[in-house]
C-alpha cells in the first residue's frame, strides 16, 4: 500500500516535505501526479529531503509524493545485455518508443522486457537445499553470455518448486524455495538489488590476473589487474574517452559495463553503432553481446547521473557472481562529483574543497571499492575491474577529484596535453603514469608469455627515465656534450616511444595487439640496443649509427608484422645481426660481442 505525502518546497532537482512523514532514509519514492522517480537522500525530524531523477519543472508545492517501501534498486535478469538505459535502469530504446524522440518524465516502464520468452534450463530440483548465491538456472542472454540466474543472496531453504525446462518470461516464478523460518519464497529470472549496497560474495583475493586490454602501454608499463582499478585523468581532448572505448572494445573481460556520465550523447551513440557491427574475436559474436551502455549524457537530469554510476557498478557486481569478469567503464566521474556538487549545494551543505561536499572522498571510495577479485557465493570465480575516467578542468590534476580519485585507484594513466598535440596517441604520459599491479602480476606474465617479460619491461621503463634526465641537461647545454652511450639512450628511447608506446586505435592490426607481439617488439628493440651498445663500446660513434634504416625499420614492426606472425620477427632479429656485422665492418672494427 503506497503512503502519500504533499511536496512543501522545489529547489531544482531537490523536493521538500514538511513534517514527519512515513518515508524512510534512502526509499525511491514517486513525485507528482506523473510520478516522477525520486530517492529519500535526508530525514529529520521536521523535514524530508528528495532527490529527483528527472526534470522537476512543473511540480508545485501541494502536489502528491509516493513512498514505495523500498531502497531505490535495479532489476537483475536476462536482458541487460545488448541494451542501453538510463542512469536508473530505464531502457532508452523503449523509452523512446513510449514517449517520442526524448526520454519522457515520470514514464515507468519495466527495466527489462516482460514480454520475452527466454529459454530456461533449470539448475536445482525439487527437495534440495539451496543457498543465496546458487545457481538456479541458465539461460543463453546472447549469442556469448550464458545467463545464469541466482537465488537471491538471503535466501536460504528447500526447494518446494522448480519450474521444468522451458520458455519463461522474467516475471514468471521459476522456483520456490521454503526458508528456515516457514516463509515461501518466489524466486524469478528477475531480481531486485539496492543500487547503494554492494552485492555479497565468498571471498575476497589478491588478483594475479591481468586485465588484457591490447594496449601496448596498459599492459607492458602499466598493468591493471583482473579487480583492479585505475583512473584515465586528462584535460579535454587528451583521449579519455577513446581510450575507454578501445578498453571496452579490447580487454579480454566476459562483460563491459560502460557508463557514460554527463558526457556528450553522441559518444554513446557512436559506442551503440561501433559495438553492433564489430566482431568479438574471442566469440565470433558482435561485442554488444557482451556489453551494457548505461547513459546519462549531458542534457540528461544531473541527479540520475549521481545514480548511474551505482547502477553500473551493481549491474557489474550481479554478472561477478554469477561466475565472470566484469569490466566497467565510467565516464567521466568528474561529471559525476559535479553532480555530487551541485546537490550538495542545493541541500546548502558546507562545502570542502571546490565547492565539492566533504564526503566527496568517502564517495569515491565508496565506488572504487566495489571492485575486486571474488570467489562468488556460487563457487565461481569472477571480478570488478573498474576504470574510471576523470576530466580535470585545465588538465589539472591537482584538483579534488583527480586528487581523491588517486587515494583509491591502484593504476594512473595520466594523459598529457602535451603528447596528444603532438599527435602522440595514446597519450599516456609514461613518466607520471603508474601501475601498483606489476608484482602482482608479474608470476602470470612469466607463466604465460614470458618468464623474461617483466625484466624488459623495466628495461623500457629504464631507459624512458633515462631519456627524462637526459634531456633536462639538452635543454641546458645541447646534446652535443653528451657521450656516446648518452646519445644512444635518446635514440632508443625514441624507437620506444614512436615504435611501441604510439599505438594508432584507427590501424587495423596496431588498434589490439597481443602480448605476445608485445613481448617481442620489446624483444627486438632492446636486441637493437644492447647491439648498439657494442658498436659504441667498439668506438663507432652513434652519428655513423644512427644513418643506417634499422631505427625505422623497427619503428614500422608493428604495422609490419601481422598481430598472428610471430616467426616475422626472427627476420628482424637477423636484420639487426646484419646491420651490427655491415657497420663493424665498414669501420673496420673487428666483432667484439
Ligand atoms: P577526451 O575524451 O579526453 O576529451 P577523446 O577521447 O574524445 O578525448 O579524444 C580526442 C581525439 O584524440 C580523438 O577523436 C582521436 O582523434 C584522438 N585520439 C585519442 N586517442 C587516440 C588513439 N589511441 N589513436 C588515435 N587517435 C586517438
Ligand atoms: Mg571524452
Amino acid at each position: 500500500m503506497e503512503n502519500t505525502e504533499k511536496i512543501y518546497g522545489i529547489n531544482g532537482p531537490v523536493i521538500y516535505i514538511k513534517g514527519k512523514t512515513s518515508l524512510s532514509m534512502g526509499e525511491m519514492v514517486f513525485v507528482g501526479n506523473s510520478r516522477l522517480v525520486g530517492e529519500v537522500i535526508l530525514l529529520t525530524a521536521d523535514m524530508t529531503t528528495i532527490q529527483v531523477y528527472e526534470e522537476t519543472t512543473g511540480l508545485r508545492p501541494g502536489d502528491p509524493v509516493y513512498g514505495s517501501g523500498q531502497p531505490i534498486y535495479v532489476t537483475l535478469g536476462p536482458g541487460i545485455l545488448n541494451n542501453i538505459f538510463d542512469g536508473i535502469e530505464r531502457p532508452l530504446a523503449s523509452i523512446a518508443k513510449e514517449s517520442g524522440m526524448y526520454i519522457g518524465r515520470g514514464v515507468t516502464v519495466p527495466s527489462l522486457d516482460t514480454e520475452k520468452k527466454w529459454p530456461v534450463k533449470m539448475k536445482i530440483q525439487e527437495g534440495q537445499f539451496v543457498a543465496g548465491g546458487e545457481i538456479l538456472a541458465e539461460t543463453q542472454e546472447t549469442e556469448s553470455i550464458t545467463h545464469r540466474s541466482l537465488i537471491p543472496p538471503k535466501v536460504s531453504g528447500r526447494v518446494i518448486y522448480a519450474a521444468p525446462d522451458g520458455e519463461y518470461t522474467v516475471e514468471e516464478t521459476i522456483a520456490k524455495v521454503k526458508t528456515r523460518n516457514g516463509d515461501e519464497v518466489e524466486i524469478k529470472l528477475a531480481q531486485r538489488w539496492p543500487i547503494r549496497v554492494p552485492r555479497p560474495y565468498g571471498n575476497r583475493f589478491v588478483s594475479s590476473r591481468p586485465l588484457v586490454t591490447g594496449q601496448r602501454i596498459l599492459d607492458t608499463l602499466f598493468p591493471i589487474a583482473k579487480g583492479g582499478t585505475a583512473a584515465i585523468p586528462g584535460g579535454f581532448g587528451t583521449g579519455k574517452t577513446m581510450n575507454q572505448h578501445q578498453i571496452a572494445k579490447w580487454a579480454d573481460a566476459d562483460i563491459i559495463i560502460y557508463i557514460g556520465c554527463g558526457e556528450r550523447g553522441n559518444e554513446m551513440t557512436e559506442v551503440l553503432e561501433d559495438f553492433s557491427k564489430l566482431v568479438d574475436p574471442k566469440t565470433g559474436n558482435t561485442m554488444m553481446n557482451r556489453t551494457c551502455l548505461i547513459a546519462n549524457v549531458s542534457n540528461m537530469p544531473v541527479a540520475a547521473r549521481e545514480a548511474s554510476i551505482y547502477t553500473g557498478i551493481t549491474l557489474a557486481e550481479y554478472y561477478r557472481d554469477m561466475g565472470y569478469h566484469v569490466a566497467v567503464m565510467a565516464d567521466s566521474t568528474s561529471r559525476w562529483a559535479e553532480a555530487l556538487r551541485e546537490l550538495s549545494g542545493r541541500l546548502e551543505e558546507m562545502p570542502a574543497e571546490e565547492g565539492f561536499p566533504a564526503y566527496l572522498a568517502s564517495r569515491l571510495s565508496g565506488f572504487y571499492e566495489r571492485a575486486g577479485y571474488i570467489q562468488a557465493l556460487c563457487g565461481e570465480e569472477g571480478s570488478v575491474s573498474i576504470i574510471g575516467a576523470v576530466s580535470p578542468q585545465g588538465g589539472d590534476f591537482s584538483e579534488p577529484v583527480t586528487q581523491n580519485t588517486k587515494r583509491f585507484v591502484r593504476c594512473f594513466w595520466g594523459l598529457d596535453r602535451a603528447l596528444a598535440y603532438a599527435r602522440h596517441f595514446p597519450a599516456i604520459n609514461w613518466l607520471n603514469s603508474y601501475s601498483e599491479y606489476v608484482n602482482d602480476l608479474a608470476p602470470w606474465y612469466a607463466q604465460n608469455v614470458s618468464r623474461r617479460f617483466v625484466t624488459y619491461r623495466n628495461r623500457l621503463v629504464t631507459i624512458l627515465n633515462d631519456e627524462s634526465s637526459l634531456m633536462e641537461i639538452v635543454k641546458l647545454i645541447g646534446s652535443d656534450v653528451l657521450p656516446d652511450d648518452q646519445k644512444l639512450i635518446l635514440e632508443i628511447a625514441r624507437v620506444i616511444r614512436v615504435g611501441f608506446l604510439q599505438q594508432n586505435a584507427f590501424h587495423p592490426v596496431d588498434t589490439c595487439v597481443p602480448l605476445d607481439k608485445q613481448y617481442r617488439m620489446m624483444k627486438t628493440i632492446l636486441f637493437l640496443y644492447d647491439k648498439c651498445k657494442a658498436l659504441i663500446a667498439a668506438g663507432i660513434p652513434v652519428s655513423i649509427i644512427r644513418k643506417e634504416d634499422i631505427f625505422e625499420k623497427v619503428c614500422n614492426m608493428k604495422f609490419d608484422v601481422g598481430n598472428d606472425e610471430p616467426e616475422k620477427f626472427d627476420t628482424y632479429l637477423e636484420l639487426i645481426d646484419k646491420f651490427y656485422g655491415k657497420v663493424l665492418k665498414e669501420q673496420g672494427k673487428t666483432n667484439v660481442d
